[in-house]
């Protein structure tokens, strides 16, 4: 470390040039002045450290050096050396902004000691001011690290913002896509697949009465309703597609209302089964009920999700097999489960096959027809009932579906 710059103002010379000595030999670098002005002209050329001064000068006050210092280097440390006589001065000088003062005659060690101090106290002065400023440094650092940060999440934001408009609109967009197409196929629909029963049912009527006057039906008359009859499956089938569609169109926009009354799960179970069974000749659809399982519910709503699910039971398991159909349940919710011997689910597609269009990644899966709509559709309906729905598969065991109602009236559809 270099050493410290120390000015001694004292009009005594012997005086002067005694403190300098002592303190030289503690090792700084001292400088005499003999005067006030010469202390003023000493404190233009250098920078010090430390200035020692006498108050009582012949040519000025004391008091103008420890201004003089305080205004050319506010740093330095300034100790006034006094008598008794003017001590008053001392506390003066104090005021000003003196460190410390000595009283003359002085103590050598009081001398050596009051000037260690006064250095010690410059040092912590300047290592404060070092770390404040360091900190200054730092926190401009962090204010600006800050800033840009900020500007980045803005621009994120701001973009994320336009993604959802975007897909707000492409959403909206799809929603009257669906609405529209599916009321515009639903009244041709509707009038073809009539139209065409009639037809098949006339033509039916027209082979059975040229077999009782025995003029034997002519093949390409038979071979026509055949086709007919396929056209006519196909018609339904579409219809029921269109359906679906409307289903999502009103749940999507809300328009679902629900029409609650008092149902028995049990006869509405053997209901659907029983109209399914004809259609499934390989399988063999049982109902199993303890007791009558009444609810309060909308009937049409809860026999399509039923449907949906005894359909699925008999879609997915083409090999055919049991479709059981077990109503029960506990305490204030009454339970429906369908059990199927099928192709089963994946554990990982469980909770998203109740999503909007979706099918199954499983090949098997995708060789039977459907939208992906069926179990949404029923989801939506449960839950709007205060219910809920779920399913179980294990590895080629099949799948059970569960829908839990509560027995009371539930919140009704919004
Ligand atoms: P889909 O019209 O495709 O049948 P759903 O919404 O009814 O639509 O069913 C969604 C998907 O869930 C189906 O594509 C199928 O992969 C799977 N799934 C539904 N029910 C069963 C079941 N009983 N067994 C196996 N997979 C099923």
């Amino acid at each position: 470390m270099a050493a410290e710059r120390i000015l001694v103002v004292d009009d005594e010379e012997s005086v002067a040039v005694t403190i300098q000595a002592i303190l030289e030999m503690d090792g700084h670098e001292v400088v005499t002045a003999a005067s006030g002005k010469a202390a003023l002209e000493a404190l233009r050329d250098g920078s010090f450290d430390l200035v020692l001064t006498d108050l009582r000068l012949q040519d000025l006050d004391g008091l103008r050096v420890i201004e003089a210092v305080r205004e050319r280097s506010p740093d330095t440390i300034t100790i006034v050396l006094t008598g008794y006589a003017s001590l008053d001065s001392a506390v003066r000088a104090l005021r000003e902004g003196a460190y410390g003062y000595l009283l003359k005659p002085c103590d050598v060690e009081e001398l050596r000691h009051t000037i260690a101090r006064g250095l010690e106290r410059r040092a912590l002065g300047q290592q404060l001011r070092q770390r404040v400023a360091e900190l200054e440094q730092a926190n401009a650092t962090i204010s600006g690290l800050n800033a840009d940060l900020e500007r980045r999440v803005e621009a994120a934001t701001a973009e994320l913002r336009q993604n959802v408009e975007r897909l707000k609109e492409l959403d909206e967009l799809k929603s009257q896509f669906i609405s529209i197409a599916s009321h515009e196929l639903k009244t041709p629909v509707t009038a073809m697949s009539g139209f065409l029963q009639v037809a098949v049912r006339r033509l039916q009527r027209f082979l059975a009465a040229a077999k009782a006057e025995a003029n034997g039906s002519p093949d390409e008359v038979r071979q026509v309703v055949a086709q007919l009859e396929i056209v006519s499956r196909q018609t339904g089938r579409l219809a029921r597609l269109i359906d679906e569609l409307l289903d999502v169109s009103r749940l999507q926009s809300g328009r679902l209302a629900l029409e609650k009354t008092e149902v028995d799960l049990a006869a509405l179970s053997r209901e659907v089964a029983e109209r399914l069974q004809h259609t499934a000749p390989r399988h063999v659809l049982r109902v199993h009920s303890a007791a009558p399982s009444s609810v309060v519910v909308d009937r049409d709503r809860i026999e399509q999700v039923l449907d949906n699910l005894v359909v699925n039971a008999i879609k997915y398991s083409p090999k055919g097999g049991p479709v059981d159909i077990e109503v029960g349940g506990e305490g204030d919710q009454a339970r429906i489960s369908v059990r199927d011997r099928g192709i089963g689910i994946p554990r990982d597609e469980l909770d998203s096959i109740f999503g909007p269009f979706y099918r199954s990644q499983d090949r098997r899966a995708r060789e039977v027809g459907g939208m992906g709509l069926g179990l949404h559709i029923s989801k939506e309906i449960v839950e709007r009932h205060g219910g809920r729905i779920w399913a179980e598969s294990e590895p080629r065991q099949g799948a059970t579906f569960h829908v839990a109602l509560p027995r009371k009236d539930g919140p009704r559809a919004a």
